[in-house]
């Protein structure tokens, strides 16, 4: 009874294990399906692998929109948005940023804990499944910028994966070269054996 128990319980890890891999293959499938129907707008944000770094500073970490920040901050007039019209203009920072829209995803202003934020910059990058992201808000309420970005533990660049897949083929075009010398010396040196033993 015990070895049948023991073989049956083998058998069934080992079926588990087998349902499982299978299993998991067909969630990957469902899972792209639902990611093609569902909204995507912060699929950047899901399911992350490691903190997101955040930083909070009195200018924008962001080039973008930093010459324009010193000149609003020195009372120098800025480039008036071309919807609006055109030439330049002194600005408040509130009419500055009034056409900026907030990112619902992280409203929150990490310095005041205001929700009333408007983003200026933000990127996203996927390669291969793997995601990274930038994003910056400015508070409306004590005007400090929010800085968040976030890569994937195992993130690579479409260059860098290019890259690494170049340096494999190399390395195992190598490898295969290396191989085949070896074989041709097995058959030279097997050779003369073969006539010594006859
Ligand atoms: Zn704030």
């Amino acid at each position: 009874m015990a070895p049948k128990t023991k073989k049956s319980g083998k058998k069934k890890s080992a079926k588990s294990a087998s349902a499982a891999s299978a299993g998991k293959d067909v969630v990957v499938a469902e899972k792209e399906d639902e990611a093609e129907k569902k909204d995507m707008t912060h699929a950047y944000a899901e399911d992350l692998k490691t903190d997101i770094y955040t930083d909070v500073n009195a200018n924008p970490k962001a080039l973008v929109h930093s010459a324009e920040w010193r000149k609003i901050m020195n009372g120098d007039p800025v480039e008036i948005n071309p919807s609006v019209g055109h030439g330049l203009k002194i600005m408040t920072v509130d009419e500055w940023i009034s056409r900026w829209k907030a990112n619902e995803r992280f409203p929150d202003c990490l310095s005041c804990g205001s929700t009333n934020t408007k983003e200026h910059h933000f990127s996203q990058t996927w390669c291969r499944g793997k995601k990274k992201f930038e994003s910056e808000t400015i508070c409306c309420e004590c005007h400090m910028w929010n800085w968040r970005s976030y890569a994937d533990p195992d993130f690579l660049t479409p260059e860098e994966y290019d890259k690494l897949k170049w340096e494999k083929m190399v390395a195992e075009h190598a490898r295969q070269l290396g191989d085949a010398r070896l074989e041709d010396g097995e058959a030279t040196s097997a050779q003369p054996r073969e006539v010594a033993a006859a």
